[in-house]
């Protein structure tokens, strides 16, 4: 989370680069393992290849076996798909880019330039004591483009001011792209602004003219009311305190600003998230938690910051604030309540210490997998690869608040996480109060839970902010973000 922000976690249970949650978010569609793949997954895939004598001993080299395995995973990846929308990675001229930008230079000449379009995204800085904008860097990244054998078709130029036409001129005629499709990228006050304007500059119009595909103008008007929910006369502010871990790395929790953001959309709120590192509540106490009008505690792994956590859960239990637990957020939710509720001293997740004397959460040793192999686990297990990922119904128990927001009785959301609760403890913890809420397929893991004497105070296994978005929202959000409202003591629209 330090380098890369957060892990975005498809559907298929792929752990990805967060991006991936952009695309799902902006076209709603649902990406697939296939739909993401690294420098190190093509290099294994070749290794075992030549492993398994696949090139019969010839000698293995970055053109073709390299760049082959790259365009065959483009393929897969592209699917069924009408139009495939093939992102690199990284800066033109990385030495690891190379044979991904060798790749796509082989792909475009095999396809024909009538089905394959090379779009390159620039900057163009704005020198602000000069007052000018500078071209340099464009004409130098197409200049190095163009060493390679790639002349890009578009150029999106991104600048946080208007890059006039004679400057877009002056780009057109340096690096060899028309100058309609020398397309500036504008620094927006908001990301979903951007297909707005990307039409109002014609890339729409230039893709579909270049493919020759014949179809409607594209309705915007999803994305309109978007931006109209943003910036409408919203009905006041509600402030979400989120306790974690990576507090000066918003990235590392960028779905789950989206959902909050999202959220907020739906009710016309202007959902302000203060984030607190939860070790400054063991330093200073529960102070930095009295404005809010709700409190949340993210996914997370280690024991960083676990005691401020749990405090953090205790207060919005006390003072009647809405609580959403997300993942590690269930777990400190439970450990919360055994000890506080339950009585039962040193509770914890085995996660936390081994030998509490109360093991609420812990590794479960074995499950079956959906291909109905067992799975073994224990602390010695790999770190990597060992975890329940991806998307796995969920029962909502009838009488539930949780049924009564999703409005469904089935659900599917998706998980990263190796713990589990431990359902050794369940009838102290639902004999004092707390109410399991929806269950795994075969009803035999905790997914979620609630307090039917709280206001809003509900916790889950896995992750709904990954499902989230901008147009339609997740009702577990909207409906966290209605609490809010209601604390705050203001009208739900
Ligand atoms: N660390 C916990 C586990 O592995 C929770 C993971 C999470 O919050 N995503 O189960």
């Amino acid at each position: 989370p330090f380098q890369h922000g957060e892990v975005f976690v498809t559907e298929d249970g792929a752990e990805t680069d967060l991006d991936l949650g952009h695309y799902e978010r902006f076209t709603n569609t649902t990406m697939k393992r296939s739909n993401n793949f690294t420098t190190g997954r093509v290099y294994n895939a070749v290794l075992r290849k030549e492993r398994r004598g696949d090139y019969l001993g010839g000698t293995v080299q970055v053109i073709p076996h390299v760049t082959d395995e790259i365009k065959r995973r483009v393929v897969l990846g592209a699917g069924d798909a009408d139009v495939a929308v093939v992102e690199i990675g990284g800066t033109v001229g990385d030495i690891e880019g190379l044979p991904f930008l060798e790749a796509a230079r082989q792909l475009k000449v095999e396809m024909g330039s009538s089905r394959a379009l090379l779009m390159h995204l620039t900057l163009v800085p704005f020198i602000a004591t000069a007052g000018e904008i500078k071209t340099k860097p464009t004409q130098h990244s197409v200049k190095e483009l163009r060493a390679l054998g790639l002349q890009p078709d578009i150029l999106l130029c991104r600048c946080t001011v208007d890059i006039e036409e004679s400057a877009r001129q002056k780009i057109s005629l340096f690096t060899n792209v028309e100058e309609r499709a020398v397309i500036p990228l504008i620094d927006a006050d908001s990301i979903y602004r951007i297909p707005g304007m990307l039409r109002g500059f014609g890339l729409d119009d230039f893709v579909v003219e270049r493919f020759g595909i014949d179809c409607p103008p594209a309705d915007l008007s999803e994305w309109d009311e978007v931006v109209e929910r943003e910036f409408s006369e919203t009905s006041g502010e509600v402030r979400v305190a989120m306790v974690g871990k990576y507090m000066d790395l918003l990235d590392a929790y960028k779905s789950l600003n989206e959902a909050l953001a999202h959220a907020g959309l739906q009710t016309l709120t202007t959902v302000r998230i203060d984030h607190i590192d939860a070790e400054d509540i063991e330093r200073n106490g529960t102070g930095v938690l009295e404005s809010a009008d709700a409190i949340l505690v993210p996914g997370g792994f280690g024991d960083r910051g676990i005691e401020g956590k749990i405090t953090a859960v205790q207060y919005a239990r006390e003072n009647n604030i809405p609580f959403l637990g997300i993942c590690l957020g269930m777990h400190v939710a439970l450990v919360e309540y055994a000890r506080h509720v339950c009585a039962l001293e040193g509770a914890h997740s085995t996660e936390m210490d081994s030998h509490t004397p109360h093991p609420i959460v812990g590794l479960i040793t074995e499950w079956a997998n959906a291909d109905g192999s067992t799975e073994q686990r224990d602390e010695s297990s790999d770190k990597g690869g060992t975890m329940r990922l991806g998307a796995q119904p969920c029962h909502l128990d009838k009488d539930s608040m949780v049924r009564r927001i999703y409005g469904h009785d089935t659900i599917e959301e998706r998980h990263r996480h190796r713990y589990e609760v431990n359902n050794n403890y369940l009838d102290q913890l639902c004999g004092a109060g707390m109410k399991v809420a929806g269950w795994s397929a075969d009803r035999s893991l905790v997914e979620m839970v609630e307090l039917p004497d709280h206001p809003w105070f509900i916790a889950c296994q896995f992750h709904p902010e990954f499902t989230s978005r901008p147009r339609g929202g997740h009702p577990l959000f909207t409906s966290y973000i209605e609490a809010a409202i209601k604390h705050r003591g203001g009208n739900v629209a």
